[in-house]
């Protein structure tokens, strides 16, 4: 089986990288879980997960220059396909090689995280969203944050993607959270998925290079994290399946 979510946002630095990072953590306790950092554009993945020193990243594999075998490193208990910072990678990259890389990903582990741009400008950025089967949809507390989540959402179900869930991140105490949770409640399709707070665990974590799980484990931000991981519904689409479906899928060319 397989199933693949896109982590998402009408914005960056929501934290949708971390939050892609903790989710598969989470998941490896049940799981194989893949993590690919599709955020070709403003990658950071690497970052996050102790790779700055990778060899091959998905900006080779989407020149046509690597196998996506060659940019699967194992961190943490995950596989992680990090990608390359340079824009002369990003300009080289071709994003519709996006779905015979993870195709190939598929057939070989039971969860796959797609760490999402942030707008929805181009088809680098619609990509992952069209080809997840779930999305998960990173929030500030905030309206305008909501107003660009929506915009997301609705782009995932025009294309038949299914919203598995809302993650508030960066919750602070003043932040108006039950107001802007019972307005996201009322527009927003799929689970209130966890709340996680501003925290500092979470600054140090990436200072460290180290996904929040490994390196703060039993803070709050992670017990937030472990919570929302265990609300999402894994599916059981067989892995040939899924695999075929990226491989034709149709890439939109106008959004
Ligand atoms: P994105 O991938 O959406 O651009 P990141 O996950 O890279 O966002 O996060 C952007 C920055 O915000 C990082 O420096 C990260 O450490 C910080 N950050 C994310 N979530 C939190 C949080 N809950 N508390 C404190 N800092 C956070
Ligand atoms: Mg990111």
């Amino acid at each position: 089986m397989v199933e693949v979510f896109a982590v998402a946002s009408g914005k960056g630095g929501t934290g949708k990288t971390t939050t892609t990072l903790a989710l598969g953590m989470a998941l490896i306790e049940e799981y194989d879980v893949t993590v690919v950092d599709a955020d070709t554009g403003m990658a950071n993945v690497l970052f996050h997960a102790g790779l700055t020193g990778a060899e091959t990243t998905l900006h080779d594999v989407l020149a046509g220059e690597a196998p996506v075998e060659t940019a699967v490193y194992d961190r943490f208990g995950m596989d992680v396909v990090p990608c390359g910072t340079s824009l002369a990678g990003f300009r080289e990259a071709d994003p519709t090689r996006l779905r015979e890389a993870v195709a190939t990903l598929a057939e070989n582990t039971d969860i796959i995280l797609l760490d999402s741009p942030a707008a929805l400008g181009s088809r680098s950025a619609v990509l992952p969203i069209v080809l997840a089967d779930q999305l998960v949809v990173v929030l500030q507390p905030t309206v305008p944050s909501l107003s660009d989540g929506l915009k997301v959402q609705e782009y995932a179900t025009t294309y038949g993607t299914d919203v598995a869930g809302i993650l508030f991140n960066r919750v602070t105490e003043n932040a108006a959270i039950d107001a802007v949770a019972e307005k996201a409640k009322q527009y927003f399709d799929g689970k209130m998925l966890a709340t996680v707070p501003e925290s500092e665990q979470v600054r140090e974590a990436r200072r460290n290079n180290e996904p929040l799980l490994a390196h703060a484990p039993t803070s709050e931000a992670g017990d937030a994290y472990r919570e929302a991981a265990l609300a999402l519904s894994v599916g059981t689409g067989h892995s040939d399946a899924v695999a075929d479906r990226f491989r034709s899928a149709v890439v939109p060319d106008e959004i």
